[in-house]
């Protein structure tokens, strides 16, 4: 994609995101298309000419979040800096509300790789009205060739293989802002393993946007993919994004057994362990298959395997019954890792509608309760260890566990694995020794 600096040579932009790994491996990859220009590209806007904020729309705090950073990028920038915004917050705003907040480059999803060109375009002039390039994601689906030679922002190197989501949640506006499901052709997903593994990355965590949708659209799918990248050689490490219950079928699961680098996490979104509001979530699955889901794939992946999970708290509808079925199935499967999020009404999804909503403080009541459930559920699940020897590799062990060195212990070289004694768990954190 590098077509010589088109006039990005010297010039410092910041390049700020929120929001998924998806997300992140864009940001990535765009980061390193700026740097492959001649760019230096920053982690603040002090001192810069541009800013790109990769966006996120998932609920209204992502919304606000995007607007007090084009704010930012205004201020710090001045007038004659040039602020981009890209993907889902960019994919629904309105050009009239972008042209007022100081937006000069207005790029929706799977148009990303574009936008470096129009970066170049608007410094050499800076436009009277935002640049708009957005596709209607309603039909046509295309694969924005983004792509990575290294991580640039991070260490830990995220492969984005699929994107979009045909499934629908009623509470979900992803499908709306990314369009129908769309995957990665796997030569490509493999080259960037090797040139990833090649510049130095030990772990590779495949990403998307409903990652168990991969290859549905090309007649292959993601455990034929992991298969293939499980034979990378130099790969110490391959994990999974967040990967819908639903998509763990026994061939998945064989794939992931037989991978010698497959590290046992699975991030399983629940949202919610009450069948009434599991059906108005559109989620389409109950609360028995989740539980029968976990146990299948602690029977293939050992009993060690960290199960994580997002929980929607608050649903329309959900009474304090409904909430407890949610904290029982929780406990039921022995989570460890829980993200918790309250409803949040997104314009044009099915649930926006609904009118039983929950009240505040009840809301919050819940976010609360559950949140401390996982933090208990995490100590239990993490406290096994102790006493074990394990490895860790950017601060997390194989588990996706975090650690940190003991007290007055060594600390851990960046980017190396090393043999850790666990000698603690602190509210869900290894402590321990290198050996
Ligand atoms: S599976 Fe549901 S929650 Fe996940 S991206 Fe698709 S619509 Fe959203």
């Amino acid at each position: 994609m590098n077509k010589g600096s088109g006039g990005l040579c010297g010039l410092k932009i910041w390049v700020y995101v929120l929001g998924c790994r998806s997300n992140l491996y864009e940001s990535e990859a765009l980061a390193g298309e700026l740097e492959a220009r001649g760019a230096l590209v920053a982690g603040r806007p002090e001192g810069c000419r541009a800013a790109v904020i990769v966006s996120c729309s998932v609920t209204a705090t992502a919304d606000k979040k995007c607007r007090q950073a084009v704010r930012r990028a205004r201020r710090v920038l001045g007038d004659d800096g040039v602020v981009a915004v890209c993907g889902c917050w960019a994919q629904q705003l309105d050009v009239d509300e972008a042209g007022e907040l100081g937006v000069d480059i207005l790029v929706g999803n799977r148009l990303k790789s574009g936008l470096p060109d129009m970066l170049a375009s608007a410094l050499s002039r800076r436009p009277d009205v935002p640049m708009d390039a957005r596709l209607d994601l309603r039909t046509g689906q295309t694969w924005d060739s983004l792509s990575l030679i290294r991580p640039v922002l991070r260490s830990r190197a995220f492969l984005k293989v699929q994107e979009g989501c045909d499934h629908f949640c009623s509470y979900c506006v992803i499908p709306f802002l990314r369009g129908r499901s769309t995957s990665r052709p796997p030569d490509e997903a493999l080259d960037e393993v090797r040139r990833m593994v090649g510049e130095g990355c030990g772990e590779i965590v495949l990403t998307g946007i409903h990652l168990g949708m991969y290859g549905r659209d090309r007649g292959t799918s993601l455990a034929d993919l992991i298969r293939k990248i499980s034979a990378t050689p130099g790969l110490l490490r391959l994990r999974l994004g967040s990967l819908e219950p639903f998509a763990l079928d026994d061939d998945l699961l064989d794939a992931l057994a037989e991978s010698p680098v497959f590290c046992p996490h699975l991030h399983l979104p629940l949202q919610s362990g009450d069948d009434g509001i599991l059906a108005r979530m559109r989620r389409g699955h109950t609360a028995d298959d989740y539980a029968r889901v976990c146990e299948s794939a602690r029977t293939r992946l050992g009993d060690d395997l960290h199960i994580s999970g997002d929980v929607l708290v608050a649903f329309p509808g959900e009474d304090e019954g409904a909430f407890r079925n949610t904290l029982d199935l929780m406990r039921r499967v022995g989570m460890g890792r829980v993200h918790v999020f309250p409803f949040s009404p997104r314009r044009g999804t099915e649930a926006a509608a609904f009118s039983d909503r929950v009240p505040p403080p009840a809301a919050y009541g819940r976010v609360e309760a559950a949140m401390e459930l996982g933090g208990e559920l995490l100590q239990r699940y993490a406290s096994r260890f102790t006493g074990r020897t394990l490895s860790v590799l950017y601060g997390y062990t194989p588990h996706f566990v975090a650690f940190a060195a003991a007290p007055g212990e060594r600390d851990i070289e960046e980017g190396r694995e090393t043999e850790i004694r666990i000698t603690d768990c602190v509210k869900g954190e290894l402590r321990g020794c290198l050996l």
